[in-house]
């Protein structure tokens, strides 16, 4: 590789370059955003490093915020975006420090590169060579950059599966060595990179996780998944491996992919065995539920994510006819907006079981997602808010305010599922009048 090749960087990179330079101070782009130009991808943010101050970069742009002034960072906004300038990293309680320390100091060798449009590319431990290799390694010894900051270990398989890389066997053996120390690191930050795990392009990399040894100290709920064998006709994989194959099948959308990730994590406590050898797992779905609730919690889920994804694996297997009936129901019975997710995770799901039934199982989902959307064109009624009639008419009629005002709404809707030609005022109010004789006779 040309080390003078020139980046095409954004102006404004330039611009920042260019004034701390001018003011004395040398200044580099570096870390992902390198590595993502080097790979022909565009950089998701920019990252600069500096020997100069925060209280000095302060100075010299208009516009800046302190982000992580304890790690030395100040955020620039110029045009609307913003760049994280950083104080080149020192290992000691030194005031100073150099780009090579710096550079020393990262995780990997591939995110230890730094460009400056006038010196080139520079590269102290041949991150481009690993690059090209297609290779994650640390920087240094792979032991001790994992006692210093452990979450490291977890973003090697990050990497590995964002980029498709491969781990270098001495990162891997000192992965395995020190894999109980993940433990010290804050759920958040743990959380995050399971999440970019997922959604990339190769959720598969859990494999890696559970050889490595990290899985059993961050979700254990999930690493006993891999020895649960499943004898079924419906199923030719243990549970965790169904479930990466369905975490893959359905989009990127962190909520799904936690969602599937999840979805059988119940299985492994209500295995049974029949006469016939067959495996049973009665009632796994709220088992799942609860499981994935207190792994939720522990992440530090939003509340509306966690409901979300924890209404999802409750109804994951709900069985749904190709009627209009049966949709109106199910769609009144999860709440209309997760409904199209809830069909998204039943569709995942079928691409993880034998394959002999997919075809089948698929036909049967479009059929019901057709009928949903017809639902949704012909603005059906599907919930209380959606009857011809409302509690003050019940009122007026002489129901009382409170409890059986409530069951009466909730029959009616009932009624209305079953027939929607009921969603009349008049009709509403007859049937109410029949339900009010049985009421208080
Ligand atoms: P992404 O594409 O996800 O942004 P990235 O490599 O830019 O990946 P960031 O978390 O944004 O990752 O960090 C930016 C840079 O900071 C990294 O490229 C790496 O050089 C360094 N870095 C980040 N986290 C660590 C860490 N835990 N230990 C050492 N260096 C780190
Ligand atoms: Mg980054």
């Amino acid at each position: 590789m040309n080390r003078k090749m020139v980046f095409d960087i954004p102006e404004e990179i330039i611009h920042i370059l260019d004034i701390l330079n001018k003011n004395g101070f040398s200044a580099y782009i570096v870390g992902g955003c390198v590595r993502d130009i080097l790979l022909g991808q565009t950089p998701k943010d920019w990252d600069i490093t500096t020997d100069a101050k925060p209280e000095d970069v302060k100075r010299f742009f208009p516009r800046v915020f302190e982000t992580g002034i304890n790690h030395g960072t100040v955020t620039a906004v110029i045009n609307d975006t913003n760049y994280e300038i950083t104080t080149f990293r020192t290992s000691t309680y030194e005031e100073t420090s150099t780009l090579t320390e710096d550079l020393s100091l990262r995780d990997f060798t591939i995110n230890a590169i730094a460009y400056h449009p006038q010196e080139g590319i520079i590269d102290p431990f041949s991150g481009i060579s690993d690059l090209e290799k297609s290779t994650i390694r640390a920087v240094g010894n792979p032991h001790d950059r994992f006692e210093e900051d452990p979450l490291r270990m977890l973003r090697a398989v990050r990497f590995s599966s964002t980029l498709g890389f491969k781990i270098d066997d001495s990162v891997l053996s000192s992965i395995k060595e020190n894999c109980s120390k993940i433990e010290k690191v804050s759920v958040e930050r743990i959380r995050d990179e399971l999440s970019k795990i997922l959604t990339s392009d190769r959720p598969e990399e859990f494999v890696t996780l559970r050889e490595t040894g990290l899985l059993k100290h961050i979700l254990p709920e999930f690493d006993i998944c891999f020895d649960i064998t499943q004898n079924h006709p419906y199923h030719i994989y243990n549970v965790a491996m169904h479930t990466l194959r369905t975490v893959s099948s359905i989009e990127k959308n962190t909520a799904l992919r936690w969602t599937m990730l999840l979805h059988d994590t119940g299985k492994a406590v209500t295995k049974t065995t029949d006469n016939k050898g067959i495996d049973h797992f009665y009632g796994h779905q709220k088992k799942s539920m609860d499981i994935a609730k207190r792994v939720l919690e522990r992440y530090k889920f939003d509340n509306a994510t966690t409901q979300k994804i924890l209404i999802l694996i409750k109804y994951h297997d709900m069985r749904i006819n190709p009627d209009n009936k049966s949709v109106r129901k199910a769609v009144s019975k999860m709440g209309e907006d997760i409904f199209p997710d809830l069909l998204k995770v039943q569709k995942a799901d079928k691409s993880g079981q034998n394959p002999e039934y997919f075809d089948e199982g698929t036909a049967i989902l479009n059929k019901i997602q057709e009928i949903y959307l017809d639902i949704k064109k012909n603005n059906q009624c599907l919930t209380i808010k959606d009857l011809a009639i409302n509690g003050d008419d019940l009122l007026a009629m002489g129901f009382e305010q409170g409890r059986d005002m409530g069951v009466v709404l909730k029959m009616l809707l009932n009624a209305v599922l079953e027939n929607p030609e009921l969603n009349t005022k008049e009709k509403l109010m007859e049937l109410a009048d029949d339900l009010e004789n049985s009421f208080y006779k």
